[in-house]
């Protein structure tokens, strides 16, 4: 709360903030101050300007060396005072080495937590940084500790939520692999700890991470946790299906395993097409008995249990079918063994059945219907769909009964906090890191991008289901529909055949349509929809019931627009979207980026490219910029008058810290305009504290 500014002055004791001029570099040598400097390979070293002739500077690093550069080369550094400040927004200059360092010399003392404006930045530590636990806790509960944590910002939108009355959110964003699962469940330990700790309600919604992960993560090339989608039938090097499977291999009973007949791991295709079974450091059969007694905490019957963990069998024995040939026109037959006749019984239906619906499509023509058999890819589509079928409504169905668990005890206050753990994009760095001072770049709303996805009735999106229901529509009529409509959008980029890119706001993304058409149908063949609601199994009864509705409501939606029975993938995703703005508009946000310091999951390495291309894909620099175009440093009077009091030439013991601060910025000459004196704490403009800080070494 600033009150009126203090007399007049005229002269400025500060070089102009942020860029290195003609006319201040002599400032800079004379004073030797800092600078940035830029080597040849892109990195930035600390040094101080010796001389200069022309448009060159002779600089001398830390490390010893002179360099000549272009003074083009070199940025203004940040005065030692200001070294580590937990908010970016505190930094005199705000270039691309002064924040990466700021960040780097707080990680290398593991300080992984930072605040860049209203935003939380944490940077991944890959180990025990020790920050946490219930004394922790405590002391940001009691406010004894303020320094940036998820603990801070979790409190801070628990005291809003009582406050305001509103409805709070905690939105984690960050690449694959950043951190944000981790931080969500930080946050939640802390929301749980204030709800009563151990017991209760509190301690079921953090049980219930196990089975979430369980069944929705993955080890990728980039996370060996990660929170993924679809990757069921198919797997890259290196990379696993859901834990829940190897899971249930290593750690269920001998009981168990007889009555699912279930094999090691490395005996299924859907797991060993990979060449990945186990991860360093995770037992699989030790998280399989966590993964039990969360079921029990979210009271899930044993009959349930043994219903999730025949599906999962059942899907691991379907991959496992095989097709042969049936005659030269490329018809398979399936094979009947082992694989057939498990994968039924744990279905719940007879192996004629079911190698029925993987080999033979029925056909409506007219009022016959004509029996047609299927080539080998086909049928490896059919089967590999009714695995996908099965284990996302397998999913939705866990969900389901964790949330109608918890309802069970909910002490209803009207209000609540939402954490948001976003699915985490992965980079491929196909984007040139070009230096810009994004201190220029100008705040995008990124509205035109938006446009392109969604503007209707020609968005991105609609032309994809309008070409989805083209019988003969291919990947490259698609390309060339997208084109055709879309080339005006300034956000996107025509490319050869099939391809186009997308200026997306963190960069520009090529795009192959190959198989978009296909994966946004998702087709379920309706031979198998009939064979799931004749099985007498009750969950895929269940589920098939599902997607009838589904189908129902789907075709009264889009009657006219959409011929498919189905709703189409990219619809689903935009509604579930939808939902979800909706939800957290009405809450108030509270950002956490989560960063990764660098790509091998490994403590103590920073890659500061890595960590430069993170922060500005997310905007967390703009914001920074925004927070702090007005008075980006912030004192309490009584440090202000503590670390620049003895400079005044007249000094009165009795004067109280305020005035101190005011005498001190009189006696500098420090215009008025430069700051504003708040009745706690002092507000300075860029460049200000850096000439105070130099005036005192001076002394
Ligand atoms: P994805 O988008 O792939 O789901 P993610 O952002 O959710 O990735 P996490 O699974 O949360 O990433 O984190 C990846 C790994 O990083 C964790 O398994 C853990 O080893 C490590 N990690 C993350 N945060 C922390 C932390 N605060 N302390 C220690 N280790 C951490
Ligand atoms: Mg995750």
């Amino acid at each position: 709360c600033p009150v009126p500014k203090s007399a007049n002055s005229t002269a400025s004791v500060s070089p102009p903030p942020g860029e290195l001029e003609h006319d201040n570099v002599a400032y800079y040598i004379k004073k030797k101050l800092n600078v940035w400097c830029r080597q040849p390979k892109g990195k930035w070293e600390l040094g101080t300007i010796q001389s200069t002739s022309g448009e060159k500077a002779s600089v001398s690093l830390l490390n010893g060396n002179v360099m000549k550069v272009s003074r083009l080369e070199l940025l203004p550094a940040n005065p030692d005072v200001l070294e580590g400040v937990d908010d970016l927004i505190h930094l005199s200059y705000l270039n691309e080495p002064s924040v990466l360092h700021n960040l780097q010399f707080r990680y290398s003392q593991d300080i992984i937590y930072s605040k860049a404006g209203p935003i939380l930045i944490a940077l991944n530590p890959f180990k025990d940084v020790h920050v946490y636990g219930n004394d922790l806790l405590s002391d940001y509960r009691q406010r004894t500790i303020d320094s940036p944590h998820v603990y801070a910002m979790a409190d801070a939108a628990y005291n809003e939520m009582i406050r305001d009355e509103v409805n709070q959110s905690i939105i984690i964003s960050g690449e694959s692999g950043s951190g944000k699962t981790e931080t969500a469940k930080i946050a939640m330990q802390y929301l749980a700890a204030l709800g009563g700790g151990s017991c209760g309600i509190e301690n079921e919604v953090l049980q219930t991470n196990f089975i979430l992960e369980a069944f929705g993560n993955a080890k990728t090339s980039r996370n060996d946790n990660s929170s993924r989608f679809s990757r069921v039938v198919q797997l890259a090097n290196g990379e696993r299906s859901y834990h829940i499977f190897y899971q249930l291999c290593a750690g269920s009973s001998p009981d168990l395993k007889e009555r699912l007949n279930l094999r090691m791991a490395s005996e299924y295709k859907y797991l060993n097409q990979s060449d990945c079974m186990t991860i360093d450091g995770v037992d699989d059969a030790k998280n399989f008995h966590q993964l039990m007694k969360a079921l029990d905490v979210v009271r899930m019957s044993k009959e349930d249990q043994e219903h999730v963990f025949k599906m999962l069998a059942a899907i691991l024995w379907l991959g496992n079918i095989s097709f042969n040939a049936a005659d030269n026109e490329n018809h398979i037959e399936v094979v009947e063994d082992e694989a057939v006749t498990t994968a039924a019984s744990l279905m719940g239906c007879s192996s004629q059945e079911l190698m029925t619906a993987l080999s033979i499509r029925k056909i409506q023509a007219g009022k016959d219907t004509i029996a047609k058999m299927l080539t080998l890819r086909q049928a490896i589509d059919t089967r590999d769909a009714l695995a996908k079928f099965i284990y996302a409504n397998l999913f939705d169905w866990l969900v389901e009964q964790v949330n109608k668990s918890l309802e069970v005890g909910k002490r209803r206050t009207g209000r609540s906090i939402s954490i948001l753990d976003i699915y985490g994009f992965e980079s491929f760095q196909d984007y040139e890191l070009d230096g810009v001072d994004w201190t220029k770049v100008d705040f995008d709303d990124n509205q035109e991008c938006l446009d392109l996805f969604e503007k209707k009735p020609l968005g991105l999106l609609s032309l994809l289901d309008e070409e989805s229901n083209f019988p003969r529509a291919s990947d490259l009529t698609l390309a060339n529909k997208l084109k055709q409509h879309l080339n005006a959008n300034p956000c996107f980029k025509e490319e050869m055949g099939r391809a186009f890119s997308v200026r997306h706001y963190a960069g520009e993304v090529l795009y192959d349509t190959n198989g978009f058409l296909e994966k946004n149908r998702d087709p379920l063949p309706s031979d198998s929809i009939q064979l799931l609601s004749s099985c007498t199994c009750e969950l895929l009864q269940l589920f098939s019931k599902t997607l009838n509705q589904s189908q129902k409501q789907s075709n009264s939606f889009h009657a006219g627009s959409l011929d498919s029975k189905k709703q189409s993938v990219g619809t689903k995703f935009k509604g579930q979207l939808f939902k979800l703005m909706n939800q957290l508009e009405s809450t108030t946000p509270h950002f956490i980026r989560c960063i990764k310091p660098n790509t091998k999951q490994l403590p103590g390495i920073y890659d500061e490219d890595l960590v430069l291309q993170q922060l500005k894909c997310c905007g967390v620099l703009e914001v920074v910029r925004i927070s702090r175009a007005g008075y980006p440093t912030r004192m309490m009077h009584q440090e202000f008058a503590r670390r620049y009091g003895f400079l005044l030439s007249e000094v009165n013991t009795s004067q109280d810290p305020l005035s101190i601060s005011v005498s001190v910025l009189q006696q500098f000459n420090i215009p008025p305009e430069m700051y504003q004196v708040g009745f706690t704490k002092l507000y300075l403009r860029t460049g200000q504290i850096a000439a105070l800080e130099d005036k005192r070494k001076q002394f």
